[in-house]
């Protein structure tokens, strides 16, 4: 006889460990499935997590390499990079985290099934040769790096993100095939420990998706550190001879071909949905045309009693929505009511500074007929970044013409990942310009500056 459950979750990531333990909160007998060695998904194996530790490794170097805490009246002297101890260090805010949820499985109860689920029913998946069953399966199994088609990526020259992770020293030149977050992430760490990058766009413009003046200010900014930008050019084909790698680009509308060497190329082109080698056919799941398993409003799929979250369904990849997904899943399959609110998802680039946005772009308001007045407020009036020598970057609030209610927040600066949780609790209460206008901000903080763009939206903003 199966051992029986009443929900199996496919992968731990922070879609999945997530619904696992809220379902098991919420009283329900619950296994996990997961075929790394450990818990946590991309995001805190090979994304989120040792991005960001590399990323804040990265700018304390830069800060103490490049003389620039000097101002301040701190002086540097014989500051060396120790590589390994970077990465060491990375590793290790890797394990805390991984073993963290393996501690939160065993409080919680949730069984950790370690291997590759597949279907093999409705309502059954073997694991390892065992056979399992529940009255309800969440996939939950995430997306991996997308290959350019002609490319090898060989972790040693040409890496996916997940080598760019861990390179064993610094590039001389790496180039960066995709002007994306992750592209622009792992970029801005090897620049700042010393490598020439140059980043490859197909788009004439960096960071696809994100309104319109992030994307203009960030490539000015990203470019006055030295990185270069080749936008409205595509990667043709990489050779790799000797540990170089010879990289032929050409204009995205066809012309001259030109070779780019490089001793390093990071392939960040985008993820695409996991669903191979789940016999999904088995339980009569069909993925769409872009292999994403389509759910509604529950994250119920066409087939009753499965359910699908996180980076393997439409919508933004991001952790924290597979997280909010998870939970609602979790709560909707307890019999309670679960709440996602796809419109009000921030998504944030932790750059130096960083860029982050919540709600529509300008663009796509205007593409949709919405008459919206915005409101601009720069860093550079804000008396905290200006303290600070911090001034880069604007916060831009973008509200209904006619009812004033915000549709949409987007900021450049140095907190703007920590900011934009402000811009997205108030549009989750509907709230309009004045609102945030009228919210009393402490001074002296960054924040101030949402709360100077919203007064700007009645062109009322004061310090500027
Ligand atoms: C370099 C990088 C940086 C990133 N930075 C950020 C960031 O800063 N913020 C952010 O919000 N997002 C970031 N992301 C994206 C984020 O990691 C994903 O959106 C998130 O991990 C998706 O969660 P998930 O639970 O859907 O899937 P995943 O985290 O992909 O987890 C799915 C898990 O399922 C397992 N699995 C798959 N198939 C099976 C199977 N058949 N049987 C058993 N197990 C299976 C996989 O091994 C995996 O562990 C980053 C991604 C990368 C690559």
């Amino acid at each position: 006889m199966a051992e029986e459950f009443d929900v199996i979750v496919i992968g731990a990531g922070p879609g999945g460990y997530v619904a696992a333990i809220r379902a098991a909160q919420n009283g329900l007998k619950v296994a996990c499935v997961e075929s790394r060695e450990t818990l946590g998904g991309t995001c805190l194996n090979v994304g989120c997590i040792p991005s960001k530790a590399l990323l804040h490794a990265s700018e304390l170097y830069a800060h103490a390499a490049d003389g620039s805490l000097a101002k301040f009246g701190v002086e540097t002297a014989g500051v060396k990079l120790n590589l390994n101890a970077m990465l060491d260090e990375k590793l290790a805010a890797v394990k805390g985290l991984t073993d963290g949820i393996a501690f939160l499985f065993k409080k919680n109860k949730v069984t950790w099934l370690k291997g590759r689920a597949r279907f093999t029913g409705k309502s059954t998946v073997d694991v390892g040769g065992t056979a399992y069953t529940a009255k309800s399966i969440v996939i939950a199994t995430g997306s991996s790096v997308t290959p350019l088609p002609g490319v090898e990526i060989d972790q040693k020259v040409v890496v996916d993100s997940t080598g760019a992770l861990s390179l064993p020293k610094v590039p001389k030149h790496l180039v960066v095939i995709g002007g994306g977050v992750i592209g622009l992430e792992l970029g801005s760490v090897w620049m700042r420990l010393g490598a020439k990058v140059t980043v490859v766009e197909y788009l004439d413009q960096i960071l696809p998706g994100m309104d319109g003046d992030v994307r203009k200010d960030m490539a000015r900014l990203l470019k006055k550190q030295g990185m270069e930008f080749r936008t409205s050019t595509k990667v043709t084909g990489v050779k790799v001879a000797k540990g170089t790698a010879a990289v032929t680009v050409e204009p995205a509308a066809g012309g001259t071909a030109e070779t780019l060497e490089a001793d390093a190329v990071l392939v960040s082109i985008g993820r695409r949905p996991n669903t191979e080698g789940l016999d999904l056919d088995k339980a009569g799941v069909v993925p769409n045309a872009r292999g994403q398993i389509e759910v509604g409003h529950k994250f119920e799929t066409a087939v009753d009693g499965i359910y699908a979250i996180g980076d393997v369904t439409p919508g933004p990849m991001l952790a924290h929505k597979a997280e909010d997904e998870g939970l609602a899943v979790a709560d909707f399959l307890a019999g309670r009511v679960g709440y996602v609110n796809h419109d009000v998802i921030p998504a944030v680039v932790y750059t130096m500074p960083e860029a982050a946005s919540v709600g529509k772009t300008e663009e796509e308001l205007k593409a949709a007929g919405v008459a919206v007045n915005v409101g601009k407020f720069p860093f550079a009036g804000n008396s905290r970044a200006k303290t600070n020598r911090d001034t880069d970057g604007f916060v831009k609030v973008i509200a209904d013409a006619a009812t004033d209610r915000v549709l949409g927040v987007h900021i450049v600066g140095s907190l703007a990942g920590t900011m934009i949780a402000q811009a997205a609790q108030a549009m989750e209460f509907g709230a309009s310009s004045e609102d945030i206008a009228l919210t009393c901000h402490a001074h002296p903080t960054h924040s101030e500056a949402l709360k100077e763009a919203a007064m700007a939206v009645e062109g009322k903003a004061i310090h500027v």
